[in-house]
């Protein structure tokens, strides 16, 4: 008789967690579901008949998710666990563990988790980080100036999407940067906020992402991605182009390097996306998740490299050979790139102009905007104030760049 489907347990499948449900369908999986809400609100209607089980179930709650999952596997026994937000990465680790599945070390899951024990860990190893201190309140404030200096960068300790990141000049704007920071538990998906932030040296110099993934102990390094970013003092991410233009050698410092911080962290398996900077002294991590990229990151790879990150994901938290199971493409295009829009000085979102004709032009795969007329603008301050984005497929550097402009002045916010 043919072998029963092995079957996948995806943790909140919100936004590149839904990228993995058809994934999991792809490669002949049965997905389980947990989500701290009903289907009908977390999974839009085309994606939730990809889901065979889908049980509510409070995903903040260490020992109801390790009751839930325990009762899942015992009646039909799970092959793998996994979740799409970074949010999550920690808690499908530790279920991995208990159900003995393959999954990250749970000391890594918490490393990558956590900014101060993953600028510890990669510091010990002797690879380079930015100068950092930990502070947990105001009275923390002089002593981490004192060892990280100006400008520095004040962020949450486990945040993500920028929220809360900035740059700071002075002891004062340290100060109101931090207390702006600890009143506000604004973080996506309202994870609770401890006024546990990170102080570390500016670090100066072009930002890169780099993707890859691992596959039983071997580091496979997919593309280093080019990322822009809007004006300082905030680092809104405002478009990310696959491939970055290097010079081989300078490519092969930041693929050694990002190498050696996967391995010193301990990523066992699957995608990993790390951010950093290439300063003066070499590449300097900003931080790395063992997970797939987001905003729209893993697509564009797609599109310029015919590696697809998600099947990946999928494959290698059920214990198979990734690239057995789900073989690189040809790519469609050598440049692939995002661009979001955004509309500085307007505070309300009034007429969108010249959307329809920017997605008929031949190089462009989607044009999608989260707001809409009506809609309050919100502040430059992190990813919330992008208004919508456009992928591209391009033939060259140049050719990248000249549709980025395009795209930057076709779409008008009145
Ligand atoms: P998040 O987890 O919210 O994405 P990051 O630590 O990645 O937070 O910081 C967001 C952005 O802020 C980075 O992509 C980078 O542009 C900028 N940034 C963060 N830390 C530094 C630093 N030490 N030096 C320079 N820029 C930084
Ligand atoms: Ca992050
Ligand atoms: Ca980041
Ligand atoms: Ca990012
Ligand atoms: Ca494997």
């Amino acid at each position: 008789p043919p072998a029963a489907p092995q079957r996948l347990l995806v943790i909140e499948p919100m936004s590149s967690g839904l990228t993995l449900l058809g994934a999991a369908r792809d490669l002949g999986l049965e997905t389980v579901v947990f989500s701290h809400d009903a289907a009908d609100r977390v999974v839009p209607a085309a994606a939730r008949g990809e889901i065979d089980t889908f049980v509510v179930v409070d995903t903040n709650d260490p020992d109801a998710l390790a009751e839930a999952a325990a009762g899942v596997h015992a009646r039909t026994p799970l092959d793998g666990v996994v979740s799409g937000s970074e949010f999550y990465v920690d808690a499908a680790a530790r279920l991995a563990h208990l159900l003995g599945l393959p999954g990250q070390p749970v000391e890594t899951a918490e490393a990558v988790r956590d900014k101060t024990l993953m600028r510890a860990v990669l510091a010990k190893a002797g690879l380079r980080v930015p100068r950092y201190a930990e502070v947990a309140g105001v009275d923390d404030l002089d002593a981490a100036a004192r060892a990280v200096g100006f400008p520095c960068v004040l962020k949450p300790a486990a945040g993500s999407g920028s929220i809360q990141v900035s740059r700071v000049e002075d002891r004062a704007g340290l100060e109101s940067a931090y207390r702006v920071l600890a009143d506000h538990a604004d973080f996506v998906f309202d994870q609770p906020e401890d006024g546990r932030a990170l102080v570390e040296q500016y670090l100066v110099g072009p930002e890169f992402s780099v993707e890859g993934y691992v596959d039983r102990g071997r580091v496979t390094i997919v593309s280093v991605t080019r990322k822009l970013l809007g004006a300082e003092p905030y680092f809104v991410e405002l478009g990310h182009v696959v491939r970055a233009d290097l010079a081989p050698e300078v490519r092969e410092a930041i693929e050694e390097y990002t190498s050696a911080v996967v391995t010193c962290l301990g990523i066992a398996l699957g995608p990993f996306h790390a951010e950093l900077r290439l300063t003066d002294e070499g590449p300097v991590l900003i931080e790395v998740g063992a997970r797939l990229a987001g905003d729209r990151i893993a697509e564009l790879i797609h599109l310029a490299t015919g590696v697809s990150l998600r099947h990946v994901m999928v494959a290698s938290h059920v214990g198979l050979d990734p690239e057995a199971v789900w073989p690189r493409a040809r790519p469609v295009a050598p440049y692939a790139a995002v661009h979001f829009f955004t509309a500085p000085g307007l505070t309300t979102l009034g007429r969108i102009d010249g959307v329809d004709a920017l997605a008929r032009h031949p190089r462009v795969t989607e044009v999608r905007m989260y707001l809409g007329p009506g809609d309050p603008v919100p502040e430059a301050r992190d990813l919330r104030c992008r208004l919508g984005h456009v992928i591209f497929t391009a033939d060259s550097a140049e050719h990248e760049a000249e549709l980025r402009a395009l795209a930057a002045s076709a779409v008008r916010f009145s």
